[in-house]
């Protein structure tokens, strides 16, 4: 397990010599200590990349020659899977087999990205047509220069590589932030940088606090772009810092994204879909379908079968054989999801199942999956993000009902729709207000097709070719090509 920061690719500790705790979720003990960034160590970091950006040439490499770099990451990673998988159960709590899908998206990330980064040397969107032929016109894709990336703990490789892969193929250099909770595997990739030759600067790696490190990088007027994943609130600070001088900016917040069961859907497959798409991670997802909407006709069956399905779900260390679902994160997002659970209960609603700590567990961040009826339209467990095993189940009569209640939030991230009726669906599919819609699914994730959301949900896409352009400047290039002078002012 590393320990230090890595800027300008050297190991090295914080400035005022402070670290912090890492625990792991299922055991609530101290593993390991990380150095903890200051907002010095962010100044060294960014002013390392601004060097890499600047002076040393990252960005005017070929796309090719950057993609010999993603895809020597995509190899380190891979080759170290099972030994990252398990350092991500210590520091998340997640079931191994879950990792280990997140490792190797996240190797999968680097390596499609690195295809990109040999696209742009050819790039496709290059000729422009303009109608007047004394000219000639090109639109040429550049980075941006420095990103500042801040990532939070539900998948902690993963959110880096989807930030680090893309601007690093786009010829930016980069200062990353994990969540304080879960730094150990981004260390890795720094780690894996090292071994593969990454040229000092264009990847640095600063775990701190949010309130510290996290502001310094926002707050730095040497980074040129910030890339968030995480909160609403916090959200909304970055874009604030973001616009005292301009920085380009993506987020990708939270939602409360809607499950939309009609009732000519098959019941097992929707409970299949319903429980992977909120029990997944325990539920700490942010395109988690939270709020299922179940047509009537099928309500009460689907109900009494859901929580059938629920209560087997075999709970524990995330390192154990057969576990589906881990602990929670942290100490205080369980304090919040138990929170929000009593919230639920005071305003009315019924906790169907779960709701509680697991029988057998005396220490870990155990919860058991969750099934609320009953829930008020206007309470909190319907309306915000619980980032928990916890899911709202509600009945409905109509398409229109459904479509309303579904888009009835401030959130527009992901919603879900299954019928066996493709009209309907693909008319629901359309008529839902978020960036991500699945019909008949619910989760899968691909990092070839765009991922972000509407409204609240955050600006910009992630993943694709959707996320090479967050790091990105178009700049046209016109050229008269007439021998014929222009005759404006000169006769
Ligand atoms: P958060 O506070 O938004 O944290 C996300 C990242 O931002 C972390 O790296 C955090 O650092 C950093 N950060 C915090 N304050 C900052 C500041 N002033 N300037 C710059 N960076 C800052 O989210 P959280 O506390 O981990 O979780 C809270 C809630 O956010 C969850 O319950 C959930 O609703 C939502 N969430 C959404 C997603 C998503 O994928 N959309 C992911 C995680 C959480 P530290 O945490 O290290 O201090
Ligand atoms: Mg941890």
């Amino acid at each position: 397990m590393r320990s230090e920061l890595y800027i300008d690719g050297k190991w090295t500790a914080a400035s005022d010599g402070k670290t912090f705790e890492v625990v792991n979720p299922a055991t609530e003990e101290v593993i390991h200590r990380i150095s903890a960034a200051t907002a010095k160590d962010v100044d060294s970091a960014v002013k390392a990349a601004r060097r890499a950006f600047d002076r040393d040439g990252w960005p005017k490499l070929t796309g090719a020659q950057r993609a010999r770099y993603l895809r020597a990451i995509a190899a380190g990673i891979r080759a170290r899977q099972a030994e990252i998988a398990r350092l991500e159960v210590l520091d998340n709590g997640k079931p191994l087999p879950e990792a280990d899908w997140d490792i190797a998206d996240a190797a999968g990330c680097f390596d499609f990205y690195a295809g990109l980064a040999e696209q742009l040397d050819n790039d496709p969107e290059e000729a422009i047509a303009l109608a007047d032929d004394r000219f000639t016109s090109k639109a040429v894709r550049e980075p941006i220069g420095v990103a500042g990336a801040i990532i939070p703990w539900n998948y902690p490789l993963l959110m880096a590589s989807w930030k680090v892969a893309p601007a690093l193929a786009a010829g930016c250099t980069v200062v990353l932030k994990p969540a304080e909770v879960t730094s150990l595997t981004a260390l890795e990739l720094a780690a894996i940088a090292d071994e593969i030759g990454l040229p000092p600067g264009v990847l640095n790696i600063v775990p701190g606090a949010g309130s510290v490190a996290g502001q310094a990088i926002i707050d730095h007027s040497q980074v040129d772009k910030l890339a968030f994943t995480g909160s609403g609130p916090v959200g909304s600070k970055i874009m604030a810092a973001a616009a005292r001088d301009i920085k380009r900016v993506s987020l990708e917040l939270g939602g409360k994204s809607p499950f939309v069961v009609f009732d000519d859907a098959d019941i097992e497959k929707a409970v299949e879909w319903i429980l992977f798409g909120i029990f997944w991670n325990q539920g700490q997802v942010c395109s988690a379908t939270s709020r299922v909407l179940v047509q009537d006709g099928i309500y009460g069956a689907l109900l009494k079968r859901l929580i059938e399905e629920a209560n087997k779900i075999r709970i524990g260390d995330g390192l154990d054989e057969g576990v589906l679902l881990g602990p929670l994160v942290s100490k205080r997002q369980y304090e919040q999801v138990v929170a929000a659970i009593d919230a639920a209960n005071s305003a009315g609603a019924t906790v169907a199942c779960g709701g509680t700590r697991p029988e057998g567990f005396d220490r870990g961040y155990y919860l058991r999956p969750t099934v609320l009826t009953d829930v008020p339209l206007d309470s909190a467990a319907w309306v915000e993000e619980i980032f928990g095993p916890v899911v709202c189940v509600r009945p409905f009569k109509t398409e229109e009902e459904a479509v309303a209640l579904a888009n009835d939030t401030r959130f527009g991230l992901a919603a879900a729709v299954m019928s066996r009726d493709d009209t309907r669906a693909e008319r629901v599919a359309k008529a839902f207000r978020a960036g991500i819609v699945w019909i008949n699914c619910s989760q899968p994730t691909f990092t070839e097709a765009p991922w972000g959301g509407y409204k609240e949900s955050g600006i910009g896409r992630e993943l694709g070719r959707w996320g090479l352009n967050n790091y990105l400047e178009t700049k046209q290039i016109t050229k008269y090509m007439s021998e014929d002078p222009w005759g404006w002012y000169i006769k």
